[in-house]
């Protein structure tokens, strides 16, 4: 028998707009028993049945919803559809058209919570994040490997979150077997090798695709700046767009030896025009300013500062400090290229710390695009937390 997690009056209001978190606060009672990722039904308060979720017990998100049909049967013929759905819906889409490294399913926003999954060639790299995904592990391996028809299948659940669900870390080859050298995609005509196994998120920042290209457009002539610049995504794309110069800092070591290396695997990449830096952003930004440095284009693309919204006010002197400083640094008439990827900074709230460090700067700054996600990290209208990234292109006189 299927469980009932019965809500309190009028918790059905957010389920009804298909937002598919039901939070412990919402929740009135389990009617029957369920463990940790098993399917339950979610019901209104006067017992109407309303969609079937994954329960996590353990988590605030109590229950995260597989599908708002109270009827639908959650199996591993429902998995294999929704993952052929993800891959379809990208496959139509122009500006993914051979894509080399490309996210397949992007957990709420492809109707499948809990579940991350990325292509580098034809390795995936898959993540789990809940107790409903890691409970369907099997059912979602098969389902992207026939989607994909890939070679092999990583499986690479360590992320911190897995901890609020009660959940170990998970990692190792579930299909296939390790390839004989390292995983190197291609973008935009740039080689890039991508560290599945120890690299951040499944080893690269696919999300900022369509950014580096933009960079690319923006960068000829340019003396350009790109700060956290972990594996060199930007900074190459700077050099192959045609920058006179490019100085990179990011405070990993590893992490620049890798962006070198990956310059090193495009030869027609001038690599003297190329500088890295291993050092904290914050203050080498203000060594840069006394230095009296300038730049033609500055990119800001920091870690998450601010993972949910109580981080925000911390996180939002940090976000103004940097943009700050990078308008300082800015030669008149120079690009800001800004990023926040922090779930608890808005679009809103972002556009307002830049919008104050360029005051305190002592300069105007012009929105010349507003920059999101690249749109295999589509942002499904009713589940607006996956607006997770948001940056702005800014002239700055
Ligand atoms: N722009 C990158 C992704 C940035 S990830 C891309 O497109 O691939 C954030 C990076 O910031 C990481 O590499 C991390 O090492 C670095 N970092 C975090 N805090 C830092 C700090 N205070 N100073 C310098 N680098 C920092």
């Amino acid at each position: 028998m299927t469980a009932t997690l019965i809500l309190h009056p009028g918790k059905e209001r957010s389920l009804l707009k298909r937002h598919p978190w039901i939070f412990d606060t919402s929740v009135a009672r389990l009617a029957g028993q369920a463990r940790p990722g098993d399917t339950v039904i979610v019901a209104d308060s006067h017992g109407k049945p309303l969609a079937k979720a994954a329960f996590s017990p353990q988590s605030k998100i109590r229950a995260r919803v597989w599908s708002f049909d109270p009827d639908a049967p959650i199996d591993h013929a429902f998995f294999k559809r929704r993952i052929a759905q993800a891959v379809l819906r990208r496959a139509a889409l122009p500006e993914l058209a051979g894509q080399q490294g490309l996210r397949l399913i992007h957990a709420e926003s492809d109707g499948l919570p809990g579940v991350m999954a990325d292509r580098y060639g034809d390795t995936v790299v898959l993540q789990l994040t809940s107790a409903g995904a890691e409970k369907w592990r099997d059912a979602i391996i098969a389902g992207l490997v026939q989607a994909t028809g890939c070679a092999r299948l990583y499986e690479r659940s360590d992320s911190e979150v897995r901890g609020l669900e009660g959940l170990e870390p998970a990692t190792g080859w579930r299909f296939g077997e390790a390839p004989a050298g390292e995983i190197v995609i291609e973008e935009h005509g740039v080689r890039m090798a991508v560290d599945i196994i120890a690299g951040h998120k499944t080893g690269f920042y696919l999300d900022q695709r369509e950014n580096r290209r933009l960079l690319a457009e923006l960068s000829h002539g340019k003396r350009v700046l790109n700060c956290f610049c972990y594996t060199g995504g930007f900074s190459l794309q700077a050099l192959a767009g045609g920058a006179t110069q490019v100085l990179s800092i990011d405070s990993s070591q590893p992490a620049l030896e890798r962006a070198a290396a990956n310059l090193a695997l495009n030869p027609g990449l001038e690599a003297a025009r190329a500088q890295w830096h291993c050092a904290n952003v914050f203050d080498e930004l203000r060594k840069l300013k006394s230095a009296g440095e300038t730049f033609d284009l500055i990119v800001l693309d920091p870690p998450k500062f601010a993972p949910s919204a109580a981080h925000a006010e911390r996180a939002a002197r940090a976000y103004k400090d940097i943009n700050l400083l990078g308008c300082k640094l800015l030669a008149p008439g120079g690009l800001l290229m800004t990023y926040s990827c922090s779930g608890g900074i808005g679009v809103e709230l972002f556009q307002k710390i830049v919008a104050a460090a360029a005051l305190d700067a002592g300069r105007t700054a012009r929105i010349v695009k507003r920059l999101q996600g690249a749109a295999d990290h589509p942002i499904d209208l009713a589940f607006p937390e996956g607006e997770y990234l948001k940056g702005l292109l800014l002239q700055i006189d």
